[in-house]
């Protein structure tokens, strides 16, 4: 099969299936074979791998894939894109595509059948109306994964790189930062897709750690307390966290517990290192 990569054969396909984009499923297909190969590559794919594909659409990048893993999983929510990838992948008998929400599918039995298991990389352009809820996902239900090779809109992947202090500092910053060390690898102009999104575009590589880089007593604390922070951003970060009644924290706790760090009564969450954010969740 000719690569989709190349605009005149994705034409074609979705001319052949009479395909009409789904704006809710934020279909942007790449048509780049440049773009593709630099994905594969920063992805570090090898004939060991298996690959979960998040949003395959009509197999782009799912081919690229199967050429060069062991073994693809690709998870598609459009059901009117099957007959497409059952074409477009018919050469590989390494590629299962499942028909589901990514949100809601069990991906640790995917991973379970597919690889025993053992981590894997995920590799995606990410349909960018999710993009925090399936990064979450992946991270919070502890998948075994090596590394998450994705496309995401350009600020979101800004977003993960920032640390203190900045305008993009937040609690996906701090979420990204805990479990994987962030890359963008490339930035991609919107001619690259069909159809053309309204954003620019990167390709962010998350390695995950071995280790978390901070000792925390209780995670879902700790992002429990990062969430109130930022919900309020212009508010300290004590009002912050006594506005918010499930975490049930005094505002004498919340000022005792700064000053035992030497901060600020007054400062803000977003001055907070992830370090700082977990020595204050084992306080309090
Ligand atoms: N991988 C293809 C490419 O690069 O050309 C398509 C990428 S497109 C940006 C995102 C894909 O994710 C679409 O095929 C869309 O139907 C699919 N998708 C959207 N929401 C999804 C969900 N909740 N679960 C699984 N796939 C989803």
């Amino acid at each position: 099969m000719a690569s989709l990569g190349i605009p005149r054969n994705t034409i074609e396909i979705l001319q052949k299936y009479n395909f009409n984009f789904q704006k809710k499923f934020g279909q942007n297909f790449l048509i780049d074979t440049s773009v593709l190969d630099r994905i594969i590559a920063a992805a570090e794919i090898t004939e060991e791998d298996c690959v979960l594909e998040i949003g395959p659409g009509i197999g782009t990048m799912t081919q690229y894939l199967a050429e060069n893993a062991r073994e693809v999983a690709a998870v598609e929510i459009d059901r009117n894109l099957i007959p497409i990838l059952e074409e477009t992948l018919a050469d590989y008998d390494n590629v299962t595509v499942i028909n589901d929400d990514i949100l809601k599918v069990d991906i640790n039995k995917i991973v379970e059948q597919r690889n025993g298991g053992r981590p894997v990389k995920v590799v995606a352009n990410l349909p960018y109306y999710i993009t925090t809820p399936i990064i979450m996902r992946l991270f919070e239900k502890q998948i075994p994964l090596q590394s998450i090779t994705i496309m995401v809109q350009k600020e979101v992947a800004e977003r993960m790189q920032s640390g203190p202090g900045t305008k993009d500092y937040g609690a996906l910053s701090l979420a990204v930062q805990y479990y994987a060390k962030p890359e963008v690898v490339a930035n991609v102009p919107p001619n690259c897709f069909i159809p053309r999104p309204n954003v620019g575009s990167a390709v962010i590589r998350l390695t995950r750690h071995a280790e978390p880089p901070v000792h925390v007593e209780d995670e879902k604390k700790m992002f429990a307390l990062i969430r109130a922070s930022f919900g309020q951003r212009r508010k300290t970060l004590v009002n912050g966290l006594t506005n918010a009644p499930e975490l049930g924290i005094s505002k004498e706790r919340a000022t005792a517990a700064l000053e035992e760090m030497n901060l600020s009564p007054m400062i803000r969450g977003e001055a907070l290192t992830l370090e700082q954010f977990a020595e204050l969740s084992n306080r309090i």
